[in-house]
């Protein structure tokens, strides 16, 4: 077989580009983060190589055995999906999703499909036969064709000027590429008759590199670029997982509500002696059942809480609160569990002017520190303190109980952790407590921190803003306890 100076450079032109297209494709396939941007430039390579393979081919169809129709049709079709391709890439590249670019791409996607069925149905070129020079073969474009021919040159140099218009302006870079094949295609036809050089090929090398260049700078060399954005991968499907979590926690949470409020009713109405006297022993089984109820209770209800803080849902309804007639309230209700355990509850309260604060929320704070106070105290003395501070309340919740280690001081703060986390504590509780309590205090605009001594005792300190605050009254959310 002897092979024509022509078919050499033919062969040896639509080679190199194969080859750069190729590289291109192995390197983002294998390299670069699996993201829908790095699919498409792949695809892009591929169809370019495709092509540069059909062209190759083309100048073997004897030999081959193929048909010398078919080949150019799959040649010209694959050119076509090319430059398609590669605006849709350089859209996805620059995020850029308008009604134009996805009329460009859906709309350009369609009409291709059109124009190869009408290529394949013989309305597009016909009378494909061999020329002079050996291994090249040539057609004549009926008016269809050149009328599809004219609407591809139209819509790569909508291409370029749509990208290059683009908000992101990485994405002007790319606009050449349009241009690079719309100049391998006019090459074809001015330049090709005169000289057989195959510029063709050279000019889709040029615009594979320019569309590469921004995918290898950003997708590969940048090693801090790759990492951000495998971190904000990370971290949607961290949010998606965590958005699901809220969602389960929201509907089991209510659903485990309903049943346990009636558990404890019953209970209740049981041990009142509403169904019959009850014996001692059923009495104190009972009033344990009701204990536990109440506690999953409050689990359940710390952790709707929780979730509607976190997920935002949690919304303050302030208005202008008399402090200590709010931690009058709260100690009144609690004093009889302090009284139980034989400590003494303390009231310090100075002038404080009303301030701006979410009565409930409030309420639950102080309930919650001062719960805790006496939980962890076995005896002398539980204070609350409240006081004006340069411009701010300041709140003191101060035992004499078991203390807490400096070491855990943030971490009694996070969710679930508590200062002893055996199976086997001493002391009841979710360890949401103290996450809740801060995470409202910090929603007021305020600050929550400790002091403590093992053995001595805790004062646990808050500062809540006195000023009005700026915005809006929130819409009201009722207590998740109520
Ligand atoms: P819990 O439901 O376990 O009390 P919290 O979030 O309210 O959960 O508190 C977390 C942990 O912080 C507690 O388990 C306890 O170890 C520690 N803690 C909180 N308040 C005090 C206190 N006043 N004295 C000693 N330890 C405390």
């Amino acid at each position: 077989m002897t092979i024509s100076r022509t078919t050499a450079v033919v062969v040896a032109a639509n080679g190199l580009t194969a080859v750069i297209a190729a590289a291109l494709l192995m390197l983002v396939l294998w390299q670069a983060p699996r993201r829908r941007m790095n699919l498409l430039f792949a695809l892009t390579m591929l169809i370019l190589l495709g092509y540069c393979v059909a062209n190759i081919f083309g100048r073997f169809i004897a030999e081959l055995g193929l048909d010398p129709a078919q080949t150019t049709y799959v040649a010209v079709s694959l050119f076509g999906y090319f430059t398609i391709s590669m605006f849709v890439f350089s859209s996805e590249f620059a995020h850029e999703r308008t009604l134009t670019t996805e009329i460009m791409g859906f709309g350009g996607m369609i009409c291709g499909l059109g124009y190869i069925a009408a290529m394949w149905s013989d309305q597009v070129m016909v009378d494909i036969h061999p020329t002079s020079d050996p291994g090249s073969y040539q057609g004549r474009w009926t008016a269809l064709g050149n009328t599809a021919s004219m609407i591809l040159a139209a819509y790569m140099i909508a291409s370029a000027f749509v990208i290059f218009r683009m908000k992101d302006p990485r994405a002007r870079a790319l606009s050449l590429a349009p241009v690079l094949a719309l100049a391998g295609i006019i090459s074809s036809v001015v330049i090709w008759p005169l000289i057989h050089i195959p510029l063709q090929a050279m000019f889709l090398a040029a615009s594979a590199l320019v569309l590469g260049r921004p995918v290898l700078r950003d997708q590969l060399f940048n090693p801090l670029a790759m990492l951000n954005q495998q971190l904000a991968d990370k971290n949607a499907e961290l949010s998606r997982a965590s958005s699901m979590k809220s969602q389960f926690l929201t509907d089991i949470s209510h659903e485990l509500r309903t049943p346990l409020n009636s558990i404890i009713g019953y209970t209740e109405l049981v041990m009142g002696g509403m169904y019959g006297a009850l014996n001692d022993i059923q009495g104190d089984r009972l009033e344990k059942v009701v204990r536990n109820g109440q506690t999953l209770l409050k689990l359940v209800n710390d952790a709707i809480d929780l979730n509607r803080i976190e997920t935002g849902q949690l919304t303050l309804e302030r208005r202008l609160v008399i402090v200590p007639e709010v931690l009058n309230t709260v100690l009144d209700t609690i004093e009889p569990l302090a009284v139980n355990k034989g400590l003494a509850i303390r009231r310090d309260f100075g002038a404080i002017p009303p301030i701006y604060v979410d009565e409930v929320r409030l309420r639950q704070i102080v309930t919650n520190l001062v719960a805790n106070a006496i939980k962890f105290t076995h005896k002398g003395s539980v204070t609350v303190r409240a006081s004006a501070i340069s411009g701010d309340v300041r709140l003191e919740v101060v035992d004499t109980g078991i203390g807490i280690p400096a070491d855990q001081f943030d971490t009694i703060f996070q969710e679930f952790r508590q200062v002893d986390d055996s199976s086997t504590r001493e002391y009841e509780g979710s360890g949401l407590g103290l996450t809740i309590t801060r995470r409202l205090v910090e929603l007021h605009g305020g600050r929550i921190w400790l002091e403590s001594a093992v053995g001595q005792g805790s004062t646990f300190f808050i500062s809540l803003p006195a000023k009005a605050p700026e915005e809006p009254a929130a819409a009201v959310i009722s207590s998740a306890a109520a």
